[in-house]
């Protein structure tokens, strides 16, 4: 017998303070194989922190995370004891959700092949031979294989951008997420960032993205979680989330932030 497949992702009241500010006070959120979610919602409410907590970039202080069913972390209802996974298994699962940030964060004294090659070698213990393959596999993905010998300071902002999201396909992501991956960017370079992207959901890919570009996300993303006060306000399915029965709390955002 088969069920439906379980979720790639499970997140429940996800807690995160910084120096007593309670920025994330009890996340639930749960994303599917080929879901594309997006998170969207005022700025400082917690989205950058909520997707930094998933890959362990923070270090969650309480609730729970699985991945493909398996623990990140887990919190004992009963007797309080909030447990952590072990390192190895907190960095499978990192390489398998990579982040794509809204600065890019590649490094600049590497050509943009060695900033692909270089996570598959360092984390996947790739070869560097079969590294590079798929490198330019990923390179070509995005549009980028030409410009594989140049250095980050030789891009524009957009291909810049186009370079990480080949630097995350190559870590062979079960799930990538997406850190307002176009705020950076001049205007006339969005398009080409959520044109990639859009090519990725179009291959089934599965996406956690935060952004502040309704348009866009009312374009491509299957469910919206609205993001306020350090939880998820609202959550639902897109159609539902920009059509006129919307929650009124995300229409006066919308109005508010959007025009
Ligand atoms: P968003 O991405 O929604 O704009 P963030 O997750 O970046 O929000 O930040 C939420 C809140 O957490 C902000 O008040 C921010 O100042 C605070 N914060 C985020 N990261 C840190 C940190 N490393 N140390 C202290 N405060 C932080
Ligand atoms: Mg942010």
């Amino acid at each position: 017998m088969t069920g439906p497949k379980p979720p790639v992702l499970t997140v429940r009241q996800l807690r995160k303070t910084f120096q007593g500010n309670a920025v994330l006070r009890g996340v639930d959120l749960s994303l599917h194989e080929g879901e594309i979610a997006c998170l969207i919602g005022p700025s400082g409410t917690g989205k950058s922190t909520i997707l930094r907590c998933l890959n362990f970039l923070e270090q969650p202080d309480g609730g729970e995370i699985t991945f493909f069913g398996q623990y990140l972390c887990a919190e004992d209802g009963n007797s309080n004891i909030f447990r952590i996974a072990p390192p190895r298994v907190l960095q499978a699962a990192r390489a398998r959700m990579p982040m794509v940030f809204q600065h890019f964060n590649l490094f600049s004294h590497r050509t943009v092949m060695e900033n692909v090659v270089e996570g598959q070698v360092v984390v996947l213990r790739r070869g560097r031979a079969e590294a590079r393959d798929r490198a330019r596999d990923c390179l070509a993905r995005v549009g980028m294989l030409e410009r594989a010998d140049f250095y980050p300071d030789q891009l524009s902002g957009g291909q810049k951008q186009r370079v990480a999201i080949a630097r995350a396909l190559a870590m062979s992501p079960a799930l990538i997420l997406f850190d307002e991956p176009t705020s950076a960017l001049d205007p006339q370079l969005v398009q080409e960032v959520q044109g990639v992207i859009r090519d990725l959901s179009a291959e089934g890919m599965t996406m956690l993205i935060v952004t502040h570009e309704m348009r866009f996300v009312r374009s491509i993303a299957h469910t919206v979680h609205f993001c306020e006060g350090g939880r998820i306000a609202e959550s639902g399915a897109a159609a539902d989330i920009f059509g006129p029965n919307a929650p009124p709390r995300i229409q006066t955002f919308m109005e508010v932030a959007h025009g």
